[in-house]
């Protein structure tokens, strides 16, 4: 006989304390039990996988079991052992996804009518009970309203909000969490040992994180990695197992689109199809790839990604090279095109676009942040520069070019020149000559004398020149924001 059990099975947990990540469910029935404060009906819901049905089996244990001890069955008295091995008389099981009908519950009344055989309480636990039809819930709700001491049924379901309310207002209720990756990690790692297999980090985080959060789920693909990899589990091989791609492609893509390379993105993706990569795999890489840059940028945090340590470090290198608004932008475009992408008859050349435009749109955005952050570092610099010029008397040109903004009302032509400059009325108009002799002829007498003037007018003409040059930017900014309108609107209507 084979006697090979599949994982999950195997070491499914038998007591509250080897349920992992349910600490709240867990601790809140143990009390129960201790307190003897039974509730006749429960309600536990969360996704698959993570522990309901196994919580359940527990506490029907720890309630009938002889040797009960701070709310934890013995699993050694005979009451225990059948319900771990599913033949206890007083314990059923029930899975509304095949037996929803008016027929099973009333099956479920006719035996809660009599006292169980052997034990003090007689449970009936009912996995998905979302499942059941409008009939068969009227008929639970008939036992509900009025049980008798002995019964409690405990309902499992993934869809909380598709069971009447008549029937979860009758429930003590608890909504199990999704498991945590290192903790499923923790649990696969535990068990390994046990089984004397080794398994390297990266396999293990791997596993874990494509159970999904459901430990059952992980413990599956556990127990294929074994059957494909043997007795010594290594990144690599399973890696082509699942035929999964590297973490390293995704490196390489946000570095092409970093350095704006649509030719070195195109090749390489052509590279990665002619592999045969699914693309829905890449398409929903890339997203969760450039989401863990942004959550590295904006929070400094990376404890909020789901990654070996290794790829964590790694990702604090990449997030370097772009901004937030880069980030955002690319997520956007990602994010947009994903029902396109979902729906469209030629992925392939969907995805080339894609990478494309986002090497484009990332570089336009470098550009302007560029371009801004330039501008307001021209000028802090040029009025500095100015006011230390003004004092030392070098500013001619200039302060000449600067005067050439304001209003005055007089104006005086340098035929030699046949340049205008306009200068402030309070200027006397022989000062005035003299300055322009100064321009033409450079001389250093008369430089000392423009001094002077310069010096009185310092103070409205280094502000005008910062008016000049925030009005500029502010210019520069409602373009940015209008280019932004614009392809965002592009996009809406393609
Ligand atoms: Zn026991």
């Amino acid at each position: 006989m084979n006697d090979y059990k599949v994982s999950a099975l195997k070491y499914r947990p038998q007591r509250f304390d080897e349920v992992i990540s349910q600490d709240f469910a867990t601790q809140t029935l143990k009390n129960a039990i201790i307190s003897k404060k039974i509730a006749h009906s429960y309600l536990i819901s969360g996704p698959r996988g993570i522990g309901k049905t196994t919580i359940a089996r527990v506490f029907a244990k720890a309630l009938n079991c002889k040797n009960q001890k701070d709310g934890e069955p013995c699993n050694e008295c005979e009451s225990c052992i059948e319900i771990t091995n599913g033949i206890h008389p007083d314990v059923f099981e029930l899975d509304a996804a095949s037996n929803r009908g008016i027929d099973d519950v009333r099956a479920i009344q006719d035996a809660a009518k009599y006292y169980p055989v052997k034990a003090s309480y007689k449970f009936f636990i009912v996995d998905e009970v979302h499942m059941l039809t409008i009939q068969a819930f009227n008929a639970l709700l008939k036992i509900l309203e009025e049980p008798p001491q002995y019964l409690i049924f405990i309902l499992a379901t993934t869809n909380p909000e598709k069971i009447p309310p008549t029937i979860s207002s009758r429930c003590q209720k608890f909504n199990l969490q999704r498991i945590k990756i290192e903790d499923i990690s923790k649990r696969i790692s535990e068990i390994a040992k046990k089984e004397n297999i080794t398994i390297d980090e990266q396999s293990l985080f791997l596993i874990s994180k494509l159970g999904d959060g459901a430990l059952r789920d992980a413990l599956g693909i556990f127990d294929l990695a074994v059957s494909f990899c043997g007795q010594n589990i290594v990144y690599d091989e399973l890696k082509q197992f699942f035929n999964l791609p590297e973490k390293e492609v995704y490196f390489k893509i946000s570095d092409f689109i970093y350095k704006g390379d649509s030719k070195g993105v195109l090749e390489y993706f052509s590279n990665l199809f002619d592999q045969g990569f699914d693309l829905h795999t890449f398409y929903s890489g890339i997203t969760e790839h450039f989401r863990n840059l942004l959550i590295i940028k904006s929070t400094k945090d990376c404890s909020l990604i789901d990654e070996s340590d290794v790829i964590k470090n790694k990702y604090i290198q990449e997030s370097d090279k772009f901004s937030e608004s880069q980030l955002l932008r690319i997520l956007q475009i990602l994010f947009d095109d994903e029902q396109r992408f979902k729906f469209s008859a030629n992925q392939r050349i969907l995805s080339e676009t894609i990478l494309v435009e986002l090497c484009r749109i990332n570089k336009e955005v470098i550009d302007l942040e560029r371009l801004i952050s330039e501008l307001e570092e021209f000028k802090k610099k040029t009025s500095e520069h100015d006011i230390t010029n003004i004092k030392s008397g070098n500013s001619y040109q200039s302060l000449t070019t600067k005067t050439k903004e304001k209003k005055t009302s007089e104006i005086i032509n340098n035929e030699k020149e046949t340049e205008t400059y306009q200068v402030s009325e309070e200027i006397h108009s022989e000062n005035i000559t003299k300055t322009s002799l100064a321009i033409d002829e450079k001389n250093t007498d008369e430089i000392v004398e423009k001094d002077e003037i310069i010096n009185s007018n310092e103070n409205t003409v280094t502000s005008d020149y910062r008016k000049f040059d925030s009005s500029l930017i502010n210019k520069l900014r409602t373009l940015f924001d209008l280019e932004e309108e614009r392809i965002n609107n592009v996009r809406r209507h393609k």
